[in-house]
């Protein structure tokens, strides 16, 4: 019989379980993907451990790599067989922020993998789970040859969103200060160097990551190095650090008229204190991202297919784990130990 295997996440604290479930025949722009290998994200780990509120049973995972098995009807059937990744959400096409405002993944009727109940019609819709039933609004963007999965299943998230955050800095410039150094960091700081920005220096706390900030082009630094940088020298800065106390440093180091880039502090606990006097008296422009819109994951695979083996970005990956090894990988995700724990359901 024709079966999918999954984790089911019933609720923080509660353990994993398996299950099977009948595979679905594809309906109406619907692709049906065997998942070769996914990848933890931190916001898996958020929902783990109840920082970010899942509709539960739900099967978790949205970074993922797969061949493609079966196409339903409207969706061009070379797709079959094609290995593949697809944009981690769901848009309709037709709404106002999918048409008038571009913003796909602000869409009226968004459907995120990876975080939707089984019961409310999200039966195969994460990534940690042998098969995901794709919807018609998602785009597929096929995996160049010679990019490993370990390397093309982060780029549905963390590339992805790196290029869209980057696409709106104005430059290249001299001197840009990446805020954070987790794999959205150091991708920003490829990405900016790849741009032609001249210099690109990565506040980290950990030392652990400088090493891979630096192998993307940045200068790696402590925070307590930061605050040797004269303050209105950074022509733009980005943050992905996710906490708001690097919002008044980042103020600082901007120069006149320098432009201020949010990505990372997608969490409620995130009240920033500045006045807006510093923002209006240094002419700045401050600019939030979130997630990105289909065409910054094909500008990932292209990114991949050009830079991918020289900056090592599958080394950050760990060895893959099983299915049923999932609360181990979590674990190990936990620790920080890499920049992502790989997830092999086959
Ligand atoms: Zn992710
Ligand atoms: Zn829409």
């Amino acid at each position: 019989m024709n079966l999918a295997m999954h984790a089911i996440f019933d609720g923080p604290g509660q353990p994993l379980r398996m299950a099977t479930s009948e595979l679905p025949t594809p309906g109406h722009g619907q692709v049906l993907v065997r998942i070769r290998l996914a990848t933890i994200c931190g916001s898996d780990l958020h929902t783990v451990e109840g920082r970010r509120e899942a509709p539960c049973p739900c099967i978790l995972g949205h970074e993922a790599v797969g061949d493609v098995e079966a196409v339903g009807p409207g969706r061009d059937p070379a797709w079959l067989g094609k290995r593949v990744t697809w944009t981690l959400a769901d848009s309709c096409g037709t709404c106002r922020p999918c048409t008038e405002w571009k913003l796909p993944q602000k869409c009226e009727r968004l459907f995120k993998y990876g975080h939707a109940s089984m019961n409310g019609g999200g039966a195969l819709s994460g990534c940690y789970s042998t098969h995901i039933l794709l919807r018609p609004g998602t785009t597929l963007c096929e995996v160049p040859e010679g990019v490993p999965d370990a390397m093309a299943a982060p780029a549905n998230c963390a590339l992805a969103t790196a290029i869209a955050v980057v696409e709106s800095v104005p430059g290249p410039g001299r001197h840009a200060v990446v805020q954070g150094g987790g794999m959205v960091g150091c991708l920003v700081v490829a990405l900016l160097r790849e741009a032609g920005w001249e210099r690109v220096t990565v506040v980290e706390p950990l030392p652990a990551r400088h090493e891979f900030a630096a192998r993307c082009g940045g200068i790696a630094v402590l925070p307590t190095q930061a605050l040797d940088l004269t303050s209105g020298t950074a022509d733009a800065v980005v943050e992905t650090a996710g906490v708001s106390s690097v919002i008044g440093e980042g103020i600082r180091l901007l120069r006149p008229g320098g432009h201020y880039a949010w990505a990372g502090m997608v969490h409620p606990a995130s009240r920033v204190d500045m006045t807006g006097e510093q923002v209006i008296r240094k002419c700045l422009t401050i600019q939030g991202t979130h997630n990105y819109a289909p065409r910054h994951l094909h500008a990932a695979m292209k990114f991949l297919q050009r830079h991918g083996r020289r900056l090592g970005l599958d080394s950050v990956v760990s060895t893959p784990f099983g299915l049923h090894e999932l609360g181990v990988a979590i674990e190990l995700a936990r620790s920080g130990a890499h920049a992502r724990v790989a997830v092999v359901p086959g």
